[in-house]
């Protein structure tokens, strides 16, 4: 147990979690909180935003009492909190009477470090007594951005946060979130009434991810090859958008030997939980999951976030892809884009029973995510480019960078494009889809160009130089780019005013040449893969010693990452530590962690040089 009084922030990270340095941004948010001052602060998923507030709490006299969204996370953040030797627990409503009481008193005799609290709790009488009784070091606000009704994650109750600083001045509030728009800051400020805080908004760059956009062909196989050669045995998070398609991934995956549960809404909350707890727990399982799967799972060693089609808008993807390599190690994110994507989307928005505001709204995210997967230039400074983080050089970890695509000169290949979509609308004002347009192109004499005797018209043939997976490309990068678009049900291609001046040779066109073979760095790449770059003579000890933890968690019914993470393993198994000393300067190797497992760790590598002889 950490030893009460005062404490410097540098020695409780060294000495309850084990790491020598703060990650860019935490010492001066730390330092900030110790002095209690307010603070609002926006840092990328992994940034490392929870030592921001469970630091302070350790240093400040009292309990810092964090209001966190994530009920069903609450004992794996307090679990995790433990093992460090850390007093902390949570009050919610999976709780009973009983242990309540217990963790109340715990609260009021000053006998905790930290109090998770369900944001629902701030609405009882006896919460604010409790507060009233005991010591509150700070308020922290975890996933801040709840309180922002015009976002998918707002909570009524976050509302209720405004209140806490009326009540209590002299107490320090610090809140957090990974949600790094302009509009969400401001809101988030205003509702919290946070405008004399200090902000600290921290780069939303995350270099360990490589950024991967491919183009789609048979999307569960080419996840497949991912899952079975670069992410072998690694922890995944694959999205999809619909339950059906989550459905039917999780089952083709099964079914050729890659581990996988499947995660949406409509799921039995039983077989979510359990689900949502074997992803936490077990070593390089996948989940299949909608976007409602996420938020809170701070699962440190995910290597691999895979898209199976496009996410609505860039906060989405970022925020989804920012769960990969928390730790810090390579990770991949992933996204298999094509034609259908877009038809998909635009449909989507036309067919919304939202006014005309919001479908604009939802056109410019959508815009800007197309836009993101059609650039010719580096992903991630895009990325940051999107989030106000401007003026970043080509990174070197993207696809882009990394098999940088050629842009032609596509104006002819539109012009005839929009030409046939526009012949073929003007017989009897029927309206055809990508696929009779691109028949006609190639001169296809399929039934239903004989039916509607497309064979006659002047643009018939016309496109023989691309092939039909390239003109598929063409009507993707024009739907992109608004100068084709799409209508009803059943997709159907239509000009748009844009369209005239491609047409009428007032516009030139630019389109991106996918790489002949989609990007697929060199393993010596900084692409992911937990054992992937490590030396070969350190690979079976770090296999040993995933096993020990593997057994340890099972025994102990705790997630992997919690004995030790990932990281902190490969050191181990890098460096063949045979004393506590050795051991105590690896990262990620805290007091209590040493005093717990150090013999064990140094049994198991015994065990390995033994057997290598
Ligand atoms: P966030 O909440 O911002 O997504 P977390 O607080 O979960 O991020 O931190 C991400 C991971 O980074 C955690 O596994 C955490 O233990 C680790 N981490 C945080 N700060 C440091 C640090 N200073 N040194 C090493 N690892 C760190
Ligand atoms: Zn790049």
């Amino acid at each position: 147990m950490t030893s009460p009084g005062v404490q410097d922030a540098a020695d409780v990270l060294k000495r309850v979690f084990g790491y020598d340095s703060f990650r860019p941004g935490q010492q001066e948010i730390v330092d900030h909180v110790v002095a209690g001052g307010d603070a609002l602060v926006l840092m990328p998923t992994g940034g490392g935003k929870s030592l921001c507030y469970q630091i302070p709490a350790l240093v400040r006299p009292g309990v810092g009492v964090v209001i966190s969204p994530l009920i069903a996370l609450m004992q794996d953040q307090v679990d995790a909190l433990r093992a460090l030797g850390v007093r902390a627990a949570f009050l919610n409503s999976t709780q009973s009477p009983a242990e309540r009481r217990d963790v109340e008193q715990a609260f009021v005799s000053g006998d905790l470090d930290l109090l998770y609290l369900a944001p629902e709790r701030l609405q009882l009488d006896g919460t604010t007594r409790l507060f009233d009784q005991g010591k509150v070091a700070l308020f922290a606000i975890d996933e801040a951005h709840c309180v922002s009704q015009w976002g998918h994650d707002f909570r009524k109750d976050y509302l209720l946060l405004s209140a806490l600083h009326e009540r209590w001045p002299e107490v320090p509030r610090i809140a957090l979130t990974a949600t790094a728009t302009e509009a969400t800051h401001a809101e988030i400020t205003e509702r919290l009434g946070l405008g004399e805080a200090r902000h600290f908004v921290a780069s939303f760059d995350r270099p360990n991810i490589q950024y991967r956009i491919v183009p789609k062909n048979s999307p569960q196989k080419q996840l497949l090859d991912l899952l079975r050669t670069e992410h072998k045995g690694d922890a995944a998070i694959v999205y999809c958008l619909s339950r059906a398609s989550v459905e039917r991934t999780a089952e083709f995956l099964v079914a050729n030997g890659v581990p996988a549960v499947p995660y949406h809404a409509g799921l039995d909350a039983r077989v979510r939980a359990e689900n949502q707890a074997r992803f936490l727990r077990e070593d390089g399982l996948t989940v299949v999951a909608t976007i409602a799967f996420g938020m809170g799972i701070d699962k440190p060693d995910v290597r691999l976030v895979a898209h199976l089609d496009l996410p609505k808008s860039i906060e989405g993807y970022y925020q989804e892809t920012g769960r990969a390599g928390r730790d810090g190690l390579p990770s991949t994110a992933w996204m298999a884009y094509g034609l259908n994507d877009v038809v998909q989307q635009r449909k989507m928005i036309n067919g919304s029973d939202g006014d005309l505001a919001f479908r604009r709204q939802q056109t410019i995210h959508l815009d800007a995510m197309l836009a993101l997967c059609e650039t010719v230039t580096c992903r991630r400074s895009q990325l940051l480019a999107y989030f106000g983080q401007g003026g970043a050089a080509e990174c070197g970890n993207c696809d882009t960078c990394l098999t940088p695509p050629e842009s032609w000169d596509g104006t002819i290949a539109a012009q005839k494009l929009l030409s046939a979509v526009y012949r073929l609308k003007n017989e009897r004002n029927q309206k055809f889809g990508a696929g009779q347009i691109i028949d006609v192109l190639l001169g296809k004499e399929t039934e239903k160009v004989r039916q509607y005797r497309h064979d006659q018209l002047t643009v018939f043939g016309v496109g023989a130089e691309l092939s039909e997976p390239e003109w598929r490309g063409v009507v993707r990068q024009l739907l992109a780019q608004g100068l084709l678009g799409v209508e009803g049900d059943y997709g159907t291609l239509v000009l748009t005013e844009a369209s005239g001046e491609v047409l009428g040779r007032r516009r030139e066109v630019r389109m991106r040449r996918e790489p002949a073979r989609a990007a697929k760095p060199a393993r010596s790449a900084k692409s992911g893969g937990t054992a992937v770059d490590l030396p070969e003579e350190a690979k079976p000890l770090f296999e040993r010693l995933r096993a020990w933890r593997a057994a340890t968690a099972k025994e102990l019914g705790l997630p992997a990452y919690v004995i030790f993470h990932d990281a902190t393993l490969r050191e181990f198994a890098n460096r063949r530590p045979t004393s506590l000393a050795d051991l105590a300067g690896v990262s990620g190797v805290g007091e209590n962690k040493l005093s717990k497992y150090g013999e064990q760790i140094i049994e198991v590598v015994a065990q390995e040089v033994a057997e290598e002889g």
